[in-house]
């Protein structure tokens, strides 16, 4: 029996094994009044009480009861079950989207006067959220280079409250020793968050390394399909319960039960998904990477990669997000005409789809981050990042293959 949240690599189909009974069975439980085995979307905004002793208890928090929708529902419940036995935390907390659930654990962890460390290249929506809003309230942030050994610990201040990781970044794929970073903050009494949606739990388990609280967009590989919008914060079950209590209580954060049975559905194949896009990605990953018209490739499962032995170490797989640029004297010109050029890929932006996605991080996801931040982060003008999805791994090569022809002369 392999254990689930081992942080070493194992195959694809020895990772997909592993998961695939808890992404099918974990949080069902048959409806007892019809025996349905898919569990009822409970739209229910209120709850009735059976007797006054039962709604006083309720408010008490002195029995189980169900009250009010935004303080929980029972087909939210059953995918937070589902998601917490994904991420091996005792808790789970769906938000309404991914931006609630990194916004809602940061602010459960941190007060005004507090400093964070965080990475300097991260999915830009939260790298606002550190520059520009929390600094609104006090909180400020260093940003490092997340992949050189030490640099949490050189920014680390006595107000350090939290040490922020996302690991592998968007989009370069560079690897941070989460272990490593764990044992700073517990030296220092420091709270630490991971935002694993690049990963994902079939690719890394980081709160089996330690780690605190694991964030997700839930929108991306979770869900899968495209076509859902929502957030998890995964833990023990007080830290957990700190940031439900101020993100879908106190915010309003909640999600709806019709995106939570969404969702729930979409996890059912999450580990066969995961093991088809895992090993398409590697495989493009290396075909791109001994392509005349290509400088560059990131993806953990080559050789070259300066995150390899890291990753060998604390993933299970090296994921299914791969980004490379176009060689060429205008980078950006040939990406441009790459991108303008697939056909079975898809251009947008988003991750973790069924369908496969490109996109140019500089014009698209990147574009509020100022332009010298962006190369620091080796965010370079021709970068595309690719979302490996279902599709034969042939027919995308066929695909990104045609388009590199057509990007001829740039
Ligand atoms: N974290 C990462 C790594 C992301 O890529 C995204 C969205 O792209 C988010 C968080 C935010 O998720 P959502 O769009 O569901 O709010």
């Amino acid at each position: 029996m392999i254990d689930p949240n081992a942080p070493y690599a194992r195959t694809l189909a020895q990772r997909a094994d592993a998961l695939t009974t808890i992404c099918v069975h974990a949080g069902d439980e048959r409806d007892p009044s019809s025996g349905a085995l898919e569990a009822p979307i409970v739209t229910s905004s209120a709850f009735g009480f059976r007797s006054a002793r039962e709604a006083r208890d309720a408010f008490q928090g002195e029995n189980d009861a169900y009250i009010y929708g935004r303080w929980g529902n029972p087909t939210v419940d059953a995918l937070e079950s589902k998601m917490a036995a994904l991420e091996g935390t005792e808790a789970a907390c769906v938000t309404a989207s991914g931006m609630a659930a990194v916004s809602g654990a940061v602010l459960s962890i941190c007060e005004s006067g507090a400093h964070i460390v965080a990475p300097r290249s991260m999915y830009a929506e939260s790298a606002r959220l550190f520059r520009e809003r929390l600094t609104r309230f006090g909180i400020q942030t260093t940003f490092v280079d997340a992949a050189r050994p030490g640099a949490y610990r050189d920014a680390v201040t006595d107000a350090t409250r939290l040490l922020y990781v996302e690991t592998p970044s968007n989009p370069t794929l560079a690897i941070a020793d989460v272990a490593d970073v764990v044992a700073l903050a517990r030296e220092r009494g420091i709270a630490t968050i991971a935002d694993n949606t690049f990963a994902t739990p079939f690719a890394q388990t980081p709160a089996a390394l330690g780690v605190d609280l694991v964030v997700h967009s839930m929108t991306k590989a979770l869900g899968g399909h495209g076509d859902a919008i929502a957030g998890v914060i995964c833990g023990r079950r007080a830290p957990v319960d700190r940031a439900r209590d101020l993100v879908v209580k106190g915010f309003g954060g909640v999600v709806s039960p019709f995106t939570a049975f969404l969702v729930a559905r979409g996890l059912r194949t999450f580990a066969l998904r995961q093991k088809q896009a895992c090993g398409a990605a590697a495989e493009l990953a290396a075909k791109l990477s001994e392509h005349p018209k290509i400088a560059r490739v990131h993806h953990p499962s080559l050789r070259g990669h300066p995150g390899r032995a890291l990753a060998d170490r604390q993933m299970h797989a090296y994921g299914a997000l791969l980004s490379f640029e176009v060689a060429g004297d205008d980078a950006l010109e040939s990406g441009r005409r790459v991108l303008e050029s697939v056909r079975t890929i898809s251009h947008a932006v988003s991750l973790g789809d069924v369908r496969s996605l490109l996109v140019h991080p500089a014009s698209t996801t990147h574009s509020t981050m100022p332009k010298e931040t962006r190369l620091l982060a080796s965010i370079g003008d021709g970068l595309l990042r690719l979302s490996v999805g279902i599709e034969s791994a042939s027919d995308l090569w066929a695909d990104l293959e045609q388009a590199l022809a057509a990007s001829n002369g740039a």
